[in-house]
């Protein structure tokens, strides 16, 4: 048999952490490795897989549009970009799009937007205020927007124009604000950085203090958008509206798409002022169109709310009964729970073990981002395993698992 885990580490740069697990096929909330194993998939591609693997809307989708067009480039109109575009708007608040083909990317775009606002709106204010633990991606100017020292450390100096403020406090981004700055970026709720649920009027006071301050509100909802925290977009389940609003993960269930939307007042790119080659392929665009659809048409989005807090539910009572947790926290189908140590790595092996694959985020924090198909049932056995994950934790024979 193939060693492929021995072939990555001879070819690969080696900056990417994984899990030791090669996984070849998958479908609907179950995956399974070389060996033929199967698993119950609480990752999704880090939240990506919204309808979980090989889904036949995406499927259908992918293989008719890779039988009619594959790419054009964006010299010319194409249809699935679109119609996309057209059942994004219909469903937001926003009123415009740009697609392009990673969240990093998207975030970036937004960003760019938010400083073409400022040039043209407030005499030229270009700086961009972030949080501390949030995540925006990988490119130089996202690792600046992100606000996590480990991310910028490696790479200084960072491209100026970003202030990471501490999260959930209006008064820190009362007390950062000056004439230069043209927005404040914030996810709904932090997913990378640890699965952080602001206070409920958080969002709504920043909001308000950019409006008093006319300055712009982007929601960086790579992750928290299409359905993910139990309704469509996050703003919606915390009351507010953003001016710019990015999109990745969830949106392609599976294929790699990004997008940031704004409102008419704050769509003020010019022609030829941003541009993508693949963004908003026609291939990726299919698959998009379809899998939105999907969710919208059979209540994903309900689901994801009512099974996310049976789960949620379910984690509370491990917590309740295990020292070994002190935090369980999130909304809809993304949620964390906390260790009073650093256990994620060896928690993750043991339900590796066990035939269920979670995602570690911190040293001590693991990540529960399932499809937003998955039934009951699914969090009932995810839960199961969890529990016997806890026993194993306690003795520290699973500690040699290397
Ligand atoms: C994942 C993520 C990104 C980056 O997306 P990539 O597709 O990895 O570039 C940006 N913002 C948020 C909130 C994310 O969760």
């Amino acid at each position: 048999m193939t060693d492929w885990q021995a072939l990555e580490k001879r070819y690969f740069f080696n900056v990417t952490k994984r899990t030791p697990l090669t996984l070849v096929r998958g479908a609907g909330v179950r995956a399974w490795d070389d060996r033929g194993r199967e698993y119950l998939d609480f990752t999704a591609g880090w939240a990506v897989n919204a309808l979980g693997h090989c889904h036949p809307a995406i499927v259908e989708a992918l293989t008719r549009q890779a039988q009619t067009l594959i790419h054009t480039s964006n010299q010319f109109y194409t249809t699935p970009q679109i119609e996309l575009a057209e059942l994004l708007v219909k469903n937001s608040c926003l009123s415009r799009v740009f697609f392009a083909n990673s969240g990093a990317e998207a975030v970036e775009g937004a960003v760019k937007l938010a400083r073409r606002y400022g040039k043209l709106n407030l005499n030229g204010a270009y700086e961009v205020i972030t949080a501390v633990n949030s995540f925006h991606g990988r490119t130089l100017a996202m690792t600046a927007a992100t606000g996590q020292k480990k991310f910028h450390e490696p790479y200084e100096p960072l491209p100026e124009g970003f202030i990471n403020v501490e999260f959930n406090s209006l008064c820190a981004i009362q007390k950062a604000i000056t004439a230069r700055t043209c927005a404040v970026m914030l996810e709904p709720v932090q997913g990378e950085g640890g699965v952080n649920v602001p206070d409920d009027d958080y969002l709504k006071e920043v909001r308000g203090w950019c409006d008093e301050m006319g300055i712009l509100l982007i929601l960086d909802e790579v992750q928290t958008g299409i359905g993910r925290l139990g309704t469509l977009f996050g703003y919606q389940m915390f009351g507010v509206e953003p001016d710019i609003m990015t999109l990745a993960k969830g949106l392609g269930g599976g294929v790699p798409i990004g997008a940031f939307m704004a409102k008419d007042r704050a769509a003020v790119f010019a022609p030829g002022e941003h541009g993508s080659t693949y963004g908003g392929n026609p291939l990726v665009c299919a698959a998009a169109h379809a899998g939105l659809k999907y969710i919208l048409d059979h209540n994903v989005v309900g689901n994801t709310r009512e099974v996310g807090d049976c789960l949620l539910k379910g984690l509370e009572a491990l917590k309740d009964r295990s020292d070994l947790i002190i935090d369980v926290r999130g909304r809809g189908l993304l949620l964390a729970i906390e260790f009073s140590s650093d256990l994620a790595e060896r928690a993750v092996l043991a339900a590796i073990e066990d035939g269920l694959l979670i995602n570690p985020i911190k040293p001590n924090v693991v990540r529960l981002i399932p499809p937003l198909i998955i039934t009951r049932k699914d969090a009932d056995e995810a839960l199961t395993i969890l529990s016997g994950v806890l026993e194993k934790l306690k003795s520290p024979a699973v500690a040699a698992v290397e």
